[in-house]
């Protein structure tokens, strides 16, 4: 049963200090010296921020490029490790992606052991938002809080955050107290003002609504430059490639994000392609998160973290796809 307790923002530094020196590997938001905010090792507890990052956490678990095992003189040598991590500092459409990737890396008829293994020793210690961030619109989803998928979660209420346990693992007397009534409070009115500041989408059966053969596609495609920012910062893009190196007395099998919006992806044995042109890619892109994934797990494939937007440096926004196939214009 989750039990609810507080903590002062003044031990947030303290409390990280004492989880590092018990032994935790511990990834979250950090500043870099030119100002990003990017989610990293944490080697220090000063250099966490409480902000949302520009990539989020989903490069722990799957990472960009990895080498899933080496063969060597006969032997095939998998890449192991027992490192004990916390993600410290999640957003909750960066966990909402994780549950996501779980029911396509996980669930289906084979599982993907080197997910499963970097997922399984990752504790969860989320933030849920208590403001609306400039591109997100996670309300039209699952909204800035989690309901489950996590140890710890942390409310932003002040000077203290009240801290949401599903468990007793990482608590420590030292540092929680028990939280007020008032205090819960506090959490759940900071929470519903994201409701009231961010703008909630027409999502309604848009996979009934949106169309294959439309004009946007084209519209869209003469200034789509291929880059695969919108796939690479997302939550839930899952789609990778896998080949060989020889290296060496070693030959190793890595497997490496791949990008439906580059031109390779699609392109089949004697260079045949389906998806030649801009505007395809950009279908695939948009029916894969609008309706096949829907079809096939009863879900859209986004969480609204407003990622694709930021990143598209030519202003491609998943907001309009949505609003325009529900009546608007673009
Ligand atoms: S499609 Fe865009 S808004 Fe939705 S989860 Fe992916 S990056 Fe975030
Ligand atoms: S981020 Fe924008 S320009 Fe880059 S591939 Fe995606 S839609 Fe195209």
């Amino acid at each position: 049963m989750m039990k609810v307790y507080k903590i002062s923002k003044d031990k947030l530094k303290a409390y990280l200090s004492y989880l590092l020196n018990k032994g935790y590997s511990i990834y979250g938001p950090v500043k870099t010296t030119s100002g990003d905010v990017i989610f990293s090792k944490i080697e220090d507890p000063e250099h966490f921020v409480d902000e949302k990052s520009t990539n989020g956490p989903k490069s722990v678990v799957f990472p960009e490029r990895e080498i899933i095992f080496r063969y060597r003189e006969g032997k095939i040598i998998e890449e192991k490790s027992d490192e004990r991590r916390i993600l410290f500092g999640t957003r909750t459409c960066e966990i909402e992606g994780f549950r996501m990737l779980d029911d396509v890396l996980l669930k289906g008829k084979y599982k993907d052991i080197s997910y499963e293994r970097k997922r399984s020793n990752s504790i969860i210690v989320n933030f849920a938002c208590t403001k609306a961030c400039k591109y997100g619109f996670c309300t039209t989803f699952q909204g800035p809080k989690l309901k489950n998928g996590f140890s710890l979660q942390f409310i932003d209420i002040g000077d203290d955050y009240l801290v949401e346990a599903m468990n007793e693992e990482l608590i420590v007397p030292e540092y929680f107290t028990e939280a007020s009534e008032e205090d819960i409070k506090k959490a759940e009115e900071n929470i519903n003002n994201v409701y009231k500041e961010m703008e909630q989408l027409p999502i309604k059966d848009i996979e009934k609504k949106i169309k294959f053969n439309d004009e946007i596609w084209n519209k869209l495609g003469n200034y789509c430059i291929n880059c695969g920012a919108c796939n690479y910062s997302c939550p839930t893009c899952f789609c990778f490639d896998v080949y060989d190196v020889k290296i060496g007395n070693e030959i190793l099998r890595i497997r490496e994000w791949d990008s439906c919006l580059l031109e390779g992806f699609s392109r089949l044995a004697g260079f045949n392609n389906p998806r030649k042109d801009n505007a395809s890619r950009l279908i695939q892109r948009f029916y894969h998160k609008l309706v096949y994934h829907k079809l096939n797990y009863g879900y859209y494939l986004c969480t609204g973290c407003g990622r694709c937007i930021e990143q598209c440096p030519v202003n491609i926004d998943i907001r309009d796809v949505i609003k325009y196939f529900s009546g608007g214009e673009l």
